[in-house]
């Protein structure tokens, strides 16, 4: 058998056979990993708390058929300041599972990666708020190659007369290429989005309370709409 060391952030993990866990990872050099790590569940695991979570870790691991399986764990970053706060676990829950929504098996992703641990960070030095979560969600969308149009119209390009957004039709439209189902947004509205999606994690442009809560609406609304999927986490943050 062959031992392949590794690094990545656990995404999740989830019971296996009578003692053992599958923990999820996401690796920049091979995506999504599963991995079993064992005894995990008896009281005295040789792991601890290394496998929680949003946990960056390094791992040496043996290569199986169908799973690798851990020998070795250790922590790079723990991110434990951000687990202190219940808001701020909640959205680092819906980061890593927006991730692991649009994560590939065997497949590099160092873009993701990189995004996944700046917001874990930014978390941990104490950001937080609804705006670094849709900042985040607008980032991956265009990770993943769908990143919305704010600034142009999305169909023809045009800076001017941007009055509707379109889910579907990947943005801000103008008044010519508005299509069926295309909504009007509040003014500034589309601006204050834009200024979130070219943000820096780590330095948030101050929050405007009566746009954050619309402007995550459409992120989330957006990113569903492109990955088909409802985050369960994030209705829990919009409550
Ligand atoms: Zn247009």
């Amino acid at each position: 058998m062959a031992i392949r060391s590794d690094q990545g952030i656990v995404l999740r993990s989830y019971p296996f056979g009578e003692a053992d866990r599958v923990v999820v990872l996401l690796s920049p050099n091979r995506g999504k990993m599963r991995t079993v790590a064992k005894g995990v569940r008896k009281t005295k695991s040789r792991f601890g708390g290394r496998l929680e979570p949003f946990t960056h870790i390094d791992v040496v691991v043996y290569e199986g058929r169908e799973l690798d399986t851990v020998t070795q764990v250790s922590v790079i970053d723990p991110f434990s300041h951000l687990r202190l706060d219940l808001e701020r676990v909640l959205a680092a829950g819906t980061m890593v599972e927006a991730v692991d929504a649009v994560a590939q098996e065997a497949e590099s992703s160092h873009r993701l990666f990189l995004l996944l641990h700046r917001g874990l960070k930014a978390l941990d030095q104490g950001g937080g708020g609804q705006d670094l979560v849709t900042a985040f969600l607008l980032k991956l969308a265009g990770v993943v190659g769908v990143e919305p149009s704010f600034t142009r119209c999305a169909a023809c390009g045009t800076p001017d007369g941007l009055e509707r957004f379109s889910f579907s039709g990947g943005g801000a439209m103008c008044r010519n290429c508005r299509n069926e189902g295309a909504v009007r947004l509040r003014p500034g509205l589309t601006g204050y989005l834009a200024s979130l999606a070219t943000a820096d994690l780590a330095f948030m442009p101050t929050t405007d309370p009566a746009l954050s809560g619309e402007a995550m609406g459409v992120a989330r609304r957006f990113v569903e709409f492109h990955l088909d999927r409802r985050l369960a986490s994030l209705a829990v943050l919009d409550g």
